[in-house]
């Protein structure tokens, strides 16, 4: 390849927004030479490279903004440790057909079962399938929310919550709402309504978040909406955070 050939390759590249090819042009048709690559093959590998590489970027940025509090995956998650989990209830929502139908899922139990780390597990695998995600607590969202709406900047701040196509909420029941930061809950839960995948998790029962959103009514609507599409994972069992604690002491009274 002429050096002239090269350069316009690079430029055009560059233009064309293909910046993998535009700096390892030499290096590809190394490869190709090497390997006595078709026309067709060299175009393909050229091509796919790109592309890899365009997602894996896209993927690393889109969790950076995402604001994951880690990116723990399923294949971490011991399903041994919760026998009456069906991983095949998890995995089916892993293959992320409910992200692609706008509809939600949630995560119940009490606490250290693993319901935010399968949250998590979800919203990486639906960012690297090239969702939008974007990871809060729900008192950080109501806590936001509010302040946005005291400087007059409530609709730009819903925007944040409305916008991924995928929006974990977290730690939903934590702490009771008052009526105005229930509101504000329903404004965004109402907004996503069969526009966008909610990914919840909470330690109460539906039937408690009567009291979470401290007004009946409005409780009912807000479940209302996000149930009418929700696939749902209650998992009761053992705290995995205290796994190691029983084991010692376990093994501290077995000794005695
Ligand atoms: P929850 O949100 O239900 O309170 P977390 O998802 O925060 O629980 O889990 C607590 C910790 O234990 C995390 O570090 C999580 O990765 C880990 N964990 C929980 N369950 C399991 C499990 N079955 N296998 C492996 N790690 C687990
Ligand atoms: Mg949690």
């Amino acid at each position: 390849m002429s050096e002239l050939t090269g350069n316009r390759i690079r430029t055009t590249a560059a233009k064309l927004g293909l910046p993998h090819l535009a700096e390892t042009i030499n290096e590809f048709t190394r490869r190709a030479d090497e390997a006595k690559m078709g026309y067709l093959n060299f175009l393909d590998l050229v091509l796919s490279e790109e592309l890899a590489i365009r997602d894996d970027r896209r993927f690393r940025t889109g969790l950076r903004i995402s604001r994951l509090p880690h990116h723990k995956t399923l294949d971490e998650y011991d399903f041994s440790f919760q026998p009456e989990l069906d991983p095949r209830k998890v995995k089916d929502l892993a293959t992320l057909s409910f992200v692609e139908a706008k509809s939600n899922a949630a995560l119940l139990g009490p606490p250290g079962v693993g319901k935010t780390h399968i949250a998590v597990a979800l919203a990486v695998a639906a960012c690297r399938a090239g969702y939008s995600i974007y990871f809060t607590s729900l008192d950080d969202m109501v806590r936001n929310l509010k302040a946005a709406e005291a400087a007059g900047r409530l609709t730009n701040k819903l925007g944040s919550y409305l916008r991924p196509s995928v929006l974990v909420v977290d730690e939903v029941g934590y702490q009771p709402l008052e009526r105005a930061e229930a509101n504000l809950v329903f404004q965004v839960i109402s907004k996503r309504y069969e526009k966008g995948s909610i990914i919840l998790t909470s330690n109460k029962t539906f039937s408690e978040w009567g009291q979470v959103f401290g007004d009946e009514v409005l409780a009912t609507a807000i479940l209302d909406r996000l149930l009418h599409h929700c696939e749902m994972i209650s998992i009761n069992g053992p705290s995995y955070r205290l796994k190691n604690r029983l084991k010692a002491i376990e093994r501290d009274t077995n000794v005695a």
